[in-house]
């Protein structure tokens, strides 16, 4: 059938080449007049004429010439036996005979089925590495490569041998062992990560995806407990009504027609304890003989950091994976950290508009969290004023608790968690004569202690005071300052050197002037508004002459 099209292309080609010439010689053959000494002239025409179609002709045959070839070469094309694309597993062996002609084989998948074939001898043998397509002729010898596959399914990694090897699961659980493509030999591979295993089953190909879902979502079971937690102690208070009261005592919730809060927002600048007290409160949330509370939590900006689409899943994830464990009986919190960042108010164009998706998907998860389903969500934010307002309404994180930053009496608190009783001190120093010179060091308004000034939006400029930028966190890191160099004297000396007050000064003094230079380096207004300083509303940091010297 193609072979008869094609000659009748091949023809018609012919065909057209001689009628152009017939018309060519129609228009050019004028009335013979008959004169004889013209005679001559007119043989010679024709001669030329005749040479002129002979030359057409020729070319006309030599293009049905060609047409034919193309047929019979589509012809045979279409005639060859078909291919069969295999998976490379190894090399089986490689010998030469007495004319040194290799002879090679190698063992393949196909379809399931594991055989060893010949490797044909145009084929490079250190190309073929295990995991490749490779191609099969019809009479099953190896002769070519495709290159490496990238298509198959998605598994996950569940432990890695020692021998590289990976126990992969589907999603029913089912294990399964893979290799790995030598592509994949040297790679960073490790348990929880997704990877393609190719159509043959037998080679993990890809790794398509690090430990995202299992590195965002962490989970705990926290060993803080309020007790280690200084100077909030109304926020405490507070959060434990709002929480533990549902959680541990529900029938008389019930009892008296109480709706418990799904979620609590907890804000304020930064390393003042929200963390702390969204672990405690999982902590302290096992109920008599029950495990302790799962704390599942995620960061916000880590969620973000996602593809389109890929942050609402992650959401869901979290949510699902918050139901299952709270299934198993124990209560749950999900803590989100920098809230602000995930759940911004929407149409604000601050972060394009992802979160025109991320907050309904948010909505609904916590909207489809029953209170009684043991499930507490946490969100902890630097910047409340960020949030989209209806994560804040009723039913949903409706009970704002403020961790603010610790006044002079908050902060003795705190440092009587680090300063404690049990480390070696001067003799006869008492920790807390040590805590009562460091909070008044602190918290004196005095130059030494000025880190900047700051310009309002009316202009005015007033001093900020290292006791106006105090947290917990920075609070504990003084004193860590004044342990490590406790302890490198101890090393130069050798033996135990003791805390004393001149130590903890030194160290206020250092903490001071990181936070000065700090300041300096911040942008005004997001550091007023992270800060809570100036109401938000600073235009300006500069450090004040004194402070510089
Ligand atoms: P954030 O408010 O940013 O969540 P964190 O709770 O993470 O702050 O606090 C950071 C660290 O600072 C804590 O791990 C703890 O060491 C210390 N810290 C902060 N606030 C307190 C506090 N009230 N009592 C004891 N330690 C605190």
């Amino acid at each position: 059938m193609i072979a008869d099209d094609m000659a009748a292309e091949a023809d018609g080609g012919m065909d057209d080449a001689v009628n152009g010439t017939d018309g060519g010689e129609a228009a050019g053959t004028s009335p013979d007049d008959g004169a004889a000494p013209r005679a001559a002239d007119s043989l010679a025409l024709d001669n030329d004429r005749l040479r002129e179609r002979n030359h057409v002709l020729a070319r006309a045959l030599s293009r049905a010439g060609d047409e034919l070839r193309k047929a019979r070469a589509r012809m045979a094309q279409a005639m060859e036996p078909p291919l069969t694309l295999a998976t490379m597993v190894a090399m089986d062996g490689v010998r030469f005979d007495d004319q040194g002609v290799r002879h090679a084989s190698a063992g393949v998948a196909v379809s399931g089925r594991r055989m060893i074939v010949p490797v044909s001898a145009e084929v490079e043998l250190s190309k073929l590495a295990p995991g490749d397509v490779v191609v099969l002729n019809d009479s099953m010898a190896l002769v070519g490569r495709r290159g490496a596959s990238r298509l198959g399914r998605v598994r996950r990694v569940t432990r890695v041998l020692d021998d590289g090897r990976l126990l992969v699961s589907d999603s029913s659980g089912t294990l399964d062992l893979a290799d790995r493509a030598s592509r994949l030999s040297d790679a960073v591979v490790g348990e929880g990560d997704s990877v393609v295993v190719d159509s043959s089953g037998r080679f993990a190909v890809e790794v398509v995806s690090g430990r995202e879902d299992a590195d965002l979502v962490l989970e705990e079971t926290p060993d803080v407990s309020f007790d280690d937690i200084g100077g909030l102690d109304e926020q405490i208070g507070r959060i434990r009504d709002a929480v533990e009261l549902p959680f541990l005592h529900r029938g008389l919730f019930e009892r008296y027609g109480l709706r418990p809060p799904k979620g609590v927002l907890l804000y304020g600048p930064p390393g003042n304890g929200k963390t702390l007290i969204a672990k405690a409160v999982a902590h302290s949330l096992a109920g008599p003989g029950a495990a302790g509370g799962v704390f599942l939590s995620v960061k916000g900006p880590e969620l973000l950091n996602k593809y389109v689409g890929e942050s609402e899943r992650l959401i869901r994830v979290i949510f699902r994976r918050a139901r299952e464990r709270a299934a198993g009986g124990r209560p749950v919190i999900v803590f989100i950290d920098e809230m602000d960042s995930l759940l911004r108010t929407r149409g604000t164009g601050v972060s394009s508009d992802v979160e025109t998706t991320i907050v309904p998907q948010f909505l609904s998860e916590m909207d489809g969290v029953d209170a009684l389903d043991n499930v507490m969500v946490i969100g902890a934010s630097n910047r409340v004023d960020m949030i989209d307002p209806a994560v804040l309404r009723p039913g949903r994180l409706d009970v704002k608790i403020r961790i603010g930053r610790p006044g002079a009496d908050e902060a003795a608190a705190i440092l009587g968690h680090y300063l404690t009783e049990d480390l070696p001190f001067e003799p006869g120093v008492r920790p807390d004569e040590l805590i009562g010179l460091m909070t008044a060091d602190i918290y004196s308004r005095t130059e030494e202690r000025r880190v900047c000034d700051v310009r309002d939006d009316q202009g005015r400029w007033s001093p900020v005071y290292l006791g106006d930028v105090m947290s917990g966190a920075v609070l504990r890191n003084i004193v860590d300052r004044a342990k490590t160099a406790a302890v490198k004297s101890s090393i130069l000396r050798g033996n135990d050197v003791a805390i004393g007050a001149g130590m903890l000064a030194a160290a206020v003094r250092e903490e001071f002037l990181q936070t000065r230079d700090e300041v300096l380096d911040a942008d005004p207004r997001e550091w007023s508004r992270i800060n809570g300083i100036g109401d938000g509303r600073v235009t300006a940091i500069r450090r004040n002459a004194q402070g510089a010297a």
